[in-house]
């Protein structure tokens, strides 16, 4: 390793492991020799973290040195200086002021770097009296990396924080994850093969993983994405044993097993989680909330699995784009706290599979349905809710400040108004799992945090000032000291303008001087020298246009004032450790408020939602049946509302016996894309226990949503879109259960037609007779409609269109049915392709359908079933007695009874030729 780390490090070094090289050295420099005490002492901290950019604190600035201080500003953009020589190169340097450090922390911790706060240990005065050429202690207090951070100006508000740890433990894996920023731990036991789909629901920001688990190369893949977060460490950080003590010691307990009886992997990822924690918050812990435990995916009680492609696809946290904006969780989103929307968002990621817990978390949202007026004052009371978690455990970590002190103080206040709120309706509230009297335990409390803090609050303790008057008796008398010194020097000025006879004459402070009095240069004589001998004026300096003056008396006084002042903030440093230790001692109780403020959060907004948006409170039966009616696409529907276009199309949804596997045709953009997708997210939507965008729903539980929809390369990895494509579908056709529900968005449309066409069939024959999943696949081949004639669960629906003076009109309606047209070329019109292009794809068109092409097309229609293990599939019949007589008919020759016997007549040989698909789509 030659530098700081790079941007998005992939491998990160043990900090306590074998003496590395030092980064940043110049070339050929000799660390141990190095040329000034004080670099001595920065080699001497930097090697102790050399994957870190080194904030070496000087003063007011965090100064970086060498390649650090290239990066950083690289990835600053701030100016790169230099500073003296080290072994005859000049060394590189750029800093960052102390005051505005969280905001270049910010940047650094999103571009992938990690940081290690280097501070002063002592004051420079207490150094100097050591001897004047004495170095200041310096010590590292805390490394920060991505999913180590607590500030909120580092952190999203609405959104976790998480830093979790894989560990592997007798074939098995254990997943642990923390936000350390509110303290709550999660463990999840796991297979290999749902690694992937697991890590794609936490998304951590950064994740701990020994180095001998990533040579496994079937669970290096299976990283996906979180690959960018890994932070490698050396696999005896991962010791179940020792990982056993260190959480037995953490929680104070004998043995884990009241936490679920977690397996040794999912011990000794927790055990690495706070191993870790420790060493960057160098020795502080912050307050950890009791492990929660997941059962692995599939077990009784298991969330509902959605795979990383899934998710993505389904937009469910993000866009495609990376952006919250426009996806699901954007759009669901009424909370108004922070902790609700990291509630909401958990949520989303993870909808249940057990019914009872999901009925009760409906049962919240249903009752604030119907209580407008109390949903509306639960909502004002948490409007900008001070975030009591996060100011919680920064307190825990000693980082914390006044301000969070306040936070907490408001946060409780809130909590006792919105219990006061809530006890007229406490006999109806539904049994969540909360009591309303954990909101309000407080009142002690509050009241003091109350009496004690000043209304303005200083970020920092140590810049005092946070104490209100009154609160403390021998801290108002130093104040008193301290003010009536400053009085006593604006009254010194009056005294020396008649003395000296100078009445433009100040008295003035500033940090090197301490106060003075200082005189235009013009008149500075007659304090000086003889003039001046029975003076008090003592000269200090010389200026341009003034000159400056001390006296004992200003001196004295200046010194009871700095005396006074350091004795305040001693009496409030004290005052805030008191503080401090009385919240932390109930820090399990105002967790439990913080966390019922999130759930009623949580439920107001989603009533909020339902009642705003209309939708309906889902049913779930058992079996595994799914009937939507009148059926939205939540994030759809929002937008075309925003744009002012036409209302957006319920349409029902109703897969079951007869009708397990919809193959759904119709025009582009038709609607496909939208009808399949909704009734993916109404699931989710309603596994999460939401209301849903929907007129009713009756809905057996899914245990797992599959999606195979649009199409991206995966460059990166080496996989062109139809690889892409065909990798998803065979997760799913390896993976749906019968209770699964799967969306297939025109899979086989990114090789050569019949290839398409063949691995399509093959997989409607496969998820009809294997999976028996819930199933709506879409496609443009048309000719897959002729399974419905055979296999008995296929139901064909088609997207309505109208055709009207050479126009087609989409009327987003689903209606039983096939099309057989795409109107491709149509849509191509709408999206400016030039005329000469349409018209010679007409042609085209034109000479396929009449020419080789489609002869070929049918010829392959007939010699199906095209593999040995489909069940026998009869074709679409070649010829039609209906089109026969059709086409013998005369129209314009028919008298009105002849015209109704034809269509008797057509009837009857339709019946004949039945089962054959129908044409509703056709407009
Ligand atoms: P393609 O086959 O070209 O992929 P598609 O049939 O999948 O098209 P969609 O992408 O689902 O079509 O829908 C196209 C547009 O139609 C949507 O962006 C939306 O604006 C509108 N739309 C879809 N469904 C509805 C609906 N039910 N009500 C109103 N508008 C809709």
């Amino acid at each position: 390793m030659t530098g700081a780390t790079p941007p998005v490090p992939e491998i990160s070094h043990d900090t306590r492991g074998p003496e590395p090289a030092i980064a940043g050295a110049p070339p050929g420099s000799a660390p141990c020799r190095p040329a000034t005490p004080m670099m001595r002492q920065y080699w001497q901290i930097k090697r102790q973290h050399p994957d870190c950019l080194l904030f070496y604190r000087m003063g007011d600035f965090y100064e970086l040195f060498f390649e650090d201080a290239s990066a950083a500003a690289q990835a600053l953009d701030i100016t790169l200086t230099k500073r003296g020589q080290h072994q005859g190169a000049d060394v590189p340097m750029c800093g960052v002021p102390v005051h505005a450090a969280e905001q270049y922390l910010h940047r650094l911790i999103a571009r992938g770097f990690r940081v290690a706060i280097c501070e002063q240990m002592e004051d420079p005065a207490a150094a100097k009296r050591r001897g004047a050429k004495s170095l200041v202690k310096r010590e590292v207090i805390r490394v920060v990396t991505p999913g180590t951070i607590t500030e909120d100006s580092l952190l999203d508000a609405g959104r976790h924080n998480f830093l979790a740890a894989l560990a592997a433990a007798q074939h098995e894996l254990g997943l642990a994850w923390l936000d350390i920023s509110t303290g709550e731990l999660w463990l999840q036991p796991l297979s290999a093969a749902a690694l992937a789909a697991a890590l794609a629901r936490v998304a951590p920001d950064e994740l701990l993983v020994p180095e001998r688990l990533v040579e496994r190369g079937e669970l290096f893949e299976a990283l996906g994405e979180v690959k960018d977060t890994l932070t490698l460490l050396p696999g005896s950080r991962f010791n179940s044993e020792n990982a056993r003590k260190r959480l037995e010691a953490v929680y104070g307990v004998k043995a884990l097993d009241a936490f679920g009886d977690p397996s040794r992997a999912e011990i000794a990822a927790a055990g690495a989680l706070i191993d870790y924690v420790e060493l960057t918050q160098v020795g502080k812990l912050p307050r950890l909330a009791p492990p929660r435990r997941l059962p692995p995916p599939g077990a009784d009680g298991a969330i509902m699995e959605i795979d990383a492609a899934t998710r993505r696809n389904l937009e469910l946290l993000r866009t495609l784009s990376g952006e919250r904006k426009g996806s699901l969780l954007a759009t669901i989103d009424k909370t108004v706290s922070g902790a609700g929307a990291r509630l909401l968002a958990g949520r989303l990621a993870a909808p249940l599979t057990d019914t009872a817990e999901i009925e009760r978390r409906l049962d919240m949202v249903a009752f604030f349905h119907g209580a407008e007026r109390l949903r509306e004052g639960v909502r004002r009371a948490l409007t900008a809710c001070p975030d009591m978690e996060r100011a919680l455990s920064r307190l825990s970590l000693g980082r914390g400040g006044p301000r969070d002190l306040a936070a907490v103080r408001d946060a409780l206040d809130r909590a006792a108004a919105l219990k006061a709120l809530l006890k007229g309706a406490d006999a109806s509230l539904p049994p969540v799992g909360i009591a309303v009297s954990d909101l309000g335990l407080h009142d002690t409390l509050v009241d003091r945090l109350t009496r004690a803090l000043a209304p303005e609050l200083p970020p920092h303790a140590r810049d005092g000032g946070f104490i209100a008057p009154g609160y403390a008796p021998e801290l108002d008398e130093q104040r008193r000291l301290r003010d009536e010194s400053r009085r006593l020097i604006a009254g010194l000025q009056s005294d020396y303008v008649k003395l000296a006879d100078i009445a433009s004459l100040k008295v003035r402070h500033n940090n090197v001087l301490g106060y003075y009095a200082e005189v235009p240069a013009g008149q500075a004589d007659k304090l000086m020298g003889e003039a001046g001998r029975d003076l008090p004026f003592i000269h200090r300096q010389t200026m341009a246009s003034a000159v400056r003056f001390s006296t004992v008396e200003l001196g004295e006084l200046e010194d009871k004032i700095n005396r006074a002042a350091d004795r305040a903030l001693a009496i409030e440093l004290r005052l805030f450790d008191d503080l401090v230790g009385e919240v932390l001692g109930r820090a399990a109780d105002i967790a439990k408020a913080a966390r019922v403020l999130a759930v009623l959060d949580v439920a107001a907004a989603l009533a909020e939602l339902a009642v705003g948006h209309r939708y309906c409170r889902p049913v779930f039966e058992p079996g595994s049946d799914f009937r939507v009616e009148g059926g939205r696409h939540p994030v759809v529907e929002v937008a075309l509302k925003a744009a002012g276009a036409a209302g957006f199309v319920g349409n029902d949804c109703t897969l079951g016996e007869g009708g397990r596997l919809w193959l759904v045709t119709g025009p582009n953009m038709a609607g496909k894309s939208t009808f399949l997708r909704q009734n993916a997210l109404i699931a989710i939507l309603a596994q999460m226990g939401s209301y849903v965008p929907a007129s009713s729903a009756r809905l057996g539980l899914v245990d797992r949503v599959f999606s195979r929809v649009g199409a991206a390369d995966d460059l990166a990895r080496g996989r062109s879109t139809f690889m892409v494509e065909m990798v998803e579908a065979a997760i799913i056709l390896n993976q749906a259960t019968a209770n699964s529900l799967v969306i297939l968005d025109e899979i086989g449309r990114g090789t050569a037609t019949f290839d398409g066409l063949s691995i399509a069939w093959a997989m409607v024959e496969r998820l009809h007779e294997v999976n028996r999943c819930r199933t709506l696949f879409a496609t443009h081949y048309h000719e897959l409609t002729s399974l419905a004639a055979r296999l008995p669960d296929i139901a064909c629906h088609t997207m309505r269109v109208k055709e009207w003076r050479d126009q087609i009109v989409f009327l987003h309606e689903v209606a039983p049915g096939a099309a057989d047209r795409s109107y491709g070329i149509h849509v191509a019109r709408l999206a400016g392709v030039p005329a000469e292009v349409l018209a010679r794809a007409e042609e085209v068109l034109a000479l396929l359908q009449e020419g080789d092409q489609g002869s070929a097309l049918t010829r392959l229609a007939d010699d199906l079933p095209l593999f040995a293990a489909a069940p026998d599939v009869q074709t679409r019949p070649k010829t039609s007695a209906v089109g026969d007589a059709l086409a013998a008919a005369q129209p314009d020759m028919l008298s009105p009874r002849e015209a109704l016997e034809l269509l008797y007549r057509l009837k009857s040989l339709a019946e004949e030729e039945r089962p054959r698909t129908d044409k509703a789509g056709d407009g």
